[in-house]
């Protein structure tokens, strides 16, 4: 997948109340700071799925005036922030490479003006 600005990656207008889940997700992110535990529970996706969406919605966004804040996971243990690279994993890392301890914070999104 690329990063083509004439990528049409709008949904179809939704069907009645069906909407699609990235219709869901911006909808969601446009009004609330969610983590990816919390929009995998609403969405009912799976890590894999959600990421792809996530990424979806993090290209498209920048057409809209808009980009997808990210708050990135951190090592509860020691204060660890994976940033830059590592934050490019959406869903929270299951280990953290400084201290090796498991307790890492999801990470949170959410969806603001430029
Ligand atoms: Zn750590």
């Amino acid at each position: 997948m690329t990063g083509n600005p004439d990528e049409h990656d709008d949904d179809p207008p939704g069907i009645g109340a069906v909407r699609t889940p990235r219709q869901q997700l911006r909808g969601l992110l446009g009004r609330e700071t969610l983590s990816f535990r919390e929009l995998r529970e609403w969405l009912g996706l799976s890590v894999r799925r959600l990421e792809e969406e996530l990424r979806h919605v993090e290209r498209s966004a920048r057409g809209r005036g808009e980009r997808l804040w990210v708050d990135p996971p951190r090592c509860l243990a020691c204060d660890f922030v994976f940033r830059d690279r590592q934050a490019r994993h959406l869903h929270a890392p299951g280990r953290c490479p400084a201290c090796r301890s498991e307790r890492i914070t999801e990470p949170r999104f959410r969806l603001e003006p430029r």
